[in-house]
């Protein structure tokens, strides 16, 4: 009998509910494993900056499987018809996968197994990367929470699961180096998908997240309180890239944390981000419509400015607000922003700009390394006001000000705007008040090197504001 293993966003064998349900199904009937990833039309139309670095991952993925005589097979095409190939598979017995609560994972999972079993072949969803999944924690009623607070109280509570341990060679004993899929899949894969693949990451995989995490759990998580917002400082683990190809499960994490020895208030603090994470894939499972909509319906007719020119701007990096710039050159350089300047960059295109958050967040998901849907929608619409703990419409984010506490000596914006890096300190957060003299000595004027503030901020925060009175009909 064969078990196959559909790996989806998962890349790794340690704490893999899916690889281990496969294993023991396997086990069981002294069955033969089958690895393999389906390539989904809708992800390869273009090979954005995100999937580039997810594409490298598997391929590392796939590297490690054939090191250790494991194969990893393809599907290619829409599911009704790539999946024919699976059911073409003799003696398929089972497939096991891990659950992904995204609307559009969700549709394709019930088309998939609905195919599936009407060949009787079973079908095992187990846990997907969370510490809780989005059922698990609800109020006493069993509706879901819709705000963070209370939720990560109860989540903080629930007993954790322990994370399961695997040895490849023991997978590869049960794994024949048989093809058994669509021999055409992997060319494309090999030739159409991969060669457009050509960002040279560093670091990618299930071993180099592992080594991450033990470093940032070495020290730094310690400190994780006091470090986490200083965006020039090494202080967040930058685990998340891993933690969307699932090179790392979130449970691994966790349960890393809870065996060390001293209990820092910095490894408390960053244990709730990790249920931010499981909060915000809760929201999008329950309430699926925010993908694309506003989650407080009173904002769902806001006017939003379509000026192409300052989307483009904000996109590049160049609105003459020095931190803006310096966090979006961050993402189009390295596929990764500093949560502070994801924060600060959102809010200066959703106030500032008073552009619609479903373009930024549009934006953010072509280019993050560590795109996920539903952290990047709750973010969006949490920066944006229009989400659920959202920030208050009337607190607008002064970029400066957030400048110039986040960034006192500028090391951040000098890193990622080369044009200011001889600005003295005293004009860093806004370089256009320098004096026509301190421009030349550094190298930097304003208009030509560097634009003028592209809006002027005192003014859009009462345009802001009013806009959002206005959809909320005050
Ligand atoms: P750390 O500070 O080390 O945190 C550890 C982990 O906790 C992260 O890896 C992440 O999984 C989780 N986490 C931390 N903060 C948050 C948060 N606010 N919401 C949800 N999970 C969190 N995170 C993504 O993983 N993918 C996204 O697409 C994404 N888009 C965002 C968009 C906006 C507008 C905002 C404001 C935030 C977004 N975040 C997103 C959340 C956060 O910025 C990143 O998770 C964090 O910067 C990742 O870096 P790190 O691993 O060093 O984080």
């Amino acid at each position: 009998k064969i078990h196959a293993i559909w790996l989806r966003n998962d890349f790794r064998i340690q704490d893999n509910p899916a690889v281990w349900n496969a294993y023991n199904q396997a086990e069981g009937d002294d069955g033969e494993l089958l690895f393999f990833f389906h390539l989904h039309p809708d992800f390869l139309s273009s090979i954005t900056q995100s999937n580039d670095y997810f594409f490298q991952t598997l391929q590392t993925f796939r590297e490690y499987l054939k090191e250790n005589n494991i194969r990893l097979q393809f599907l290619h095409g829409d599911p009704e018809k790539a999946f024919k190939k699976l059911l073409d598979v003799k003696g398929l017995a089972s497939v096991s996968y891990a659950k992904d609560y995204t609307p559009f994972a969700k549709k394709r999972d019930e088309l998939v197994t609905e195919m599936l079993r009407k060949k009787e072949i079973d079908v095992h969803a187990c846990r997907g990367n969370y510490i809780h999944e989005p059922f698990e924690i609800t109020k006493k009623d069993g509706t879901p929470y819709k705000v963070y607070t209370p939720y990560s109280k109860q989540w903080m509570q629930q007993d954790k699961n322990e994370i399961i341990k695997l040895e490849i060679e023991e997978l590869a004993a049960l794994s024949p180096q048989k093809a058994y899929l669509d021999k055409e899949a992997v060319a494309y894969f090999d030739e159409q998908v991969l060669p457009k693949c050509k960002r040279n990451w560093k670091r990618l995989g299930e071993e180099e997240a592992q080594k991450r995490m033990k470093h940032f759990l070495s020290g730094r998580v310690d400190h994780y309180d006091d470090m986490r917002d200083t965006p020039s400082k090494a202080g967040t683990s930058r685990l998340s890239p891993y933690l969307r190809t699932g090179a790392i499960s979130a449970r691994q994490i966790e349960q890393a944390i809870a065996r060390k020895q001293s209990q820092t208030k910095g490894a408390e603090t960053y244990i709730k981000e990790l249920a931010w994470r499981d909060f915000y894939a809760m929201i999008l499972h329950h309430f699926p419509e925010t993908e694309t909509k506003e989650f407080q319906e009173k904002f769902r007719s806001l006017d939003w400015n379509k000026d192409e020119d300052l989307l483009q701007a904000w996109k590049d990096g160049k609105t003459g607000f020095p931190i803006v710039d310096a966090g979006m050159r961050q993402l189009n350089a390295i596929g990764w922003m500093h949560n502070r300047l994801r924060m600060i960059t959102a809010s200066f295109l959703t106030k500032d700009f008073q552009i619609d958050w479903r373009e930024g967040e549009a934006y953010f998901r072509e280019k993050l390394i560590d795109h996920d849907p539903g952290s990047n929608i709750g973010g969006w619409q949490w920066a944006g006001s229009v989400g659920t703990d959202a920030v208050p419409y009337f607190r607008v984010f002064n970029p400066t000000t957030q400048s110039k506490r986040f960034d006192k000596e500028g090391e951040y914006i000098k890193k990622y705007v080369p044009e200011l890096k001889d600005v003295p300190k005293k004009y860093i957060h806004e370089p256009h008040t320098m004096p026509e003299s301190v421009q030349k000595e550094a190298g930097c004027i304003i208009g030509e090197d560097y634009p003028d503030p592209i809006v002027d901020h005192s003014e859009m925060r009462k345009r802001a504001i009013a806009l959002y009175e206005e959809a909320k009909g005050d």
